[in-house]
């Protein structure tokens, strides 16, 4: 029997796919490549805090790339893959301080490896089979750590703490607009959140079909919390104009600041504004608790006793987020992001709803559907947004709560508060430092830098407030944008630690942007010594900049 030449080929390329029977000696080419890879990219590690060195986009030589005739070997492209990471920030370095990406644990990569390779499809039960209960397992652990009941809640993984805004947003528009989901959505709505809430709420609006123009944006106390006067003075406006209010977004931990909303207080605003309007729908409450939510695991934490020795200062940060966070119960749907606070690789979203009778809201083609959850059965996919679902953010995120406990995460958030406010202590110790979130619990400190010559203690208050010191506030600006890119060089040598800025901390009283620098602590590696570096890198860049 002569071999057609396509079959050749054709048995090169099965060696590409792991073998669908036990097979050892392939298994062992599989692991083996991944652990190839693995070396070359540890190749790429050196003093700098990433892969490789930085290195400028060229976009135009990637768009000259096109499908080649032949295919490469898998050893090839395993290298070529290793590349594309190069210039990559090491999350988990204790020089790395820019953003809040955590380093995912290493149950967490596995969590997320294995469903690469099996690729269960959360669309269903007939296609994730037993994994679908792993995602009913994170959404019960969850519920009870929030202070929801999970024999009424309901929860989905989704694609991305935008994901559950834009879920939570979606259900409030059922609620005030009944049948949207049919009739598509009328004029009038409105959503509520802080000037300092994540950018999302736009997209979330613009996508929904409400449009961008229907958020207003409340203003937030100098803690970055939303101004309930102000929430409820626009909420009344809203509803005085006839409109309906299809959305109250609380912040539970803000990207830059780290600001925490007082739900409790939303709530209640809320439940007051239906009795008094006689409103026949109950405006839909999301928390945006993407980054906040971890701190639950305080909820039951005996700060008196404080059994793993916190530090006074770091207790007293926890036990104050604790007094907002745990508050989590009152909001209608919580947001929940385990690729942030929850050391998870990306995406790994959670969208939790305290009423499961809620989601029905999002069935499509209702009339022909039965009731959700009623029987044993469950197909996600009649109300999600997505189709298709991977299992990898919801094994990841089964992993790091299996791996870590309440005990763990406390243990962990406790440590990066713990030196967050080291970093705070130190700022606030200098002359020429000042910190922006002097108020700020959670893991991310902002802060400005002034020259010589300048009386910080009054200078931050000035330039906000005193539409006489603009000037003052944007030579300031431009110092501190000159110092990060000072603090950035010397980083990118490997000789210093890896911030990064914000153009805009708040805007001034008289509305000009606040420039600060931005340390984001997530690094479970960091120690007090790394936090004096960076001290000491500041200072002495002052004296070049
Ligand atoms: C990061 C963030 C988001 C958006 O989440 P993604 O996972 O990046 O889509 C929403 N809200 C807050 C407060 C955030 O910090």
């Amino acid at each position: 029997m002569t071999q057609r030449p396509y079959q050749e080929l054709l048995g090169k390329l099965r060696e590409t796919f792991p073998a669908p029977v036990s097979d050892r000696m392939h298994d062992a080419y599989f692991v083996f490549s991944i652990l190839r890879a693995l070396d070359q990219l540890d190749d790429l590690k050196s003093e700098v805090p990433l892969l490789g060195r930085p290195r400028t986009l060229d976009y135009a030589a990637a768009e000259r790339a096109e499908l080649a005739e032949e295919g490469r070997s898998a050893e090839d492209v395993a290298r070529l893959l290793v590349g594309q990471l190069e210039g990559m920030p090491i999350w988990g370095h204790p020089r790395t301080q820019i953003n809040v990406v955590p380093p995912p644990s290493i149950p967490s990569v596995i969590g997320s490896l294995l469903p690469a390779i099996y690729n269960p499809n959360l669309v269903s039960d007939d296609t994730s089979y037993g994994l679908m209960l792993t995602e009913a397992a994170v959404v019960a652990m969850v519920s009870r750590l929030v202070g929801y009941d999970p024999a009424l809640a309901a929860g989905v993984f989704t694609f991305g703490g935008t994901g559950t805004v834009l879920y939570g947003a979606k259900l409030g528009i059922e609620k005030a607009f009944p049948d949207a989901m049919d009739n598509g959505v009328p004029e009038g709505g409105v959503i509520l959140a802080s000037a300092q809430s994540h950018y999302c709420r736009l997209n979330v609006a613009g996508w929904l079909g409400l449009g961008e123009k229907s958020v207003v944006e409340v203003p937030t106390h100098l803690e970055n919390d939303i101004r309930l006067d102000k929430l409820e003075a626009a909420a009344r406006e809203a509803l005085d104009g006839g409109r309906r209010i299809v959305a109250l977004v609380a912040t539970m931990g803000t990207t830059d600041a780290f600001g925490v909303d007082d739900l409790g207080a939303i709530a209640d605003l809320r439940d007051r504004l239906v009795g008094e309007y006689g409103l026949d729908y109950r405006p839909h409450i999301h928390a945006d608790a993407v980054i906040g939510w971890a701190w639950s695991v305080f909820n039951d934490y005996d700060f008196e006793a404080n059994a793993l020795g916190f530090r006074p200062r770091t207790v007293r940060a926890l036990a104050s987020a604790r007094r907002r966070i745990s508050k989590l119960h009152r909001a209608d749907s919580v947001g929940i992001d385990f690729h942030k606070t929850g050391f998870a690789p990306y995406v790994s979203s959670l969208f939790l709803a305290r009423d499961r009778a809620d989601m029905q809201l999002l069935v499509r083609g209702r009339e022909q559907m039965p009731y959700l959850f009623q029987s044993g059965e469950r197909h996600p996919g009649v109300f999600t947004l997505e189709t298709s679902r991977g299992r990898s953010g919801v094994l990841a995120a089964y992993a790091n709560l299996q791996l870590f406990g309440q005990v763990g995460l406390r243990v962990l958030l406790g440590h990066l508060v713990e030196m967050a406010e080291t970093l705070r202590e130190h700022l606030e110790g200098h002359d020429s430092t000042t910190v922006l979130n002097a108020a700020g619990v959670g893991t991310v400190t902002v802060f400005r830098v002034y020259p010589d010559g300048v009386d910080t203690w009054t200078a931050k208050d000035r330039e906000r407030t005193d539409p006489a010191a603009r000037e003052e506030l944007l030579r300031h600006n431009d110092y501190n944008r000159r110092l990060f890119r000072y603090l950035y060089e010397r980083a990118m040598r490997g000789e210093g630690v890896h911030i990064s800025m914000t153009d805009c901390y708040r805007e001034t009283d008289y509305g000009e942007p606040m420039v600060g620098l931005k340390s984001f602590i997530l690094s479970p590696f960091i120690d007090e010594q790394d936090v004096e570096q960076l001290v000491r890198d500041i200072l002495d860049a002052r004296q070049v900049c």
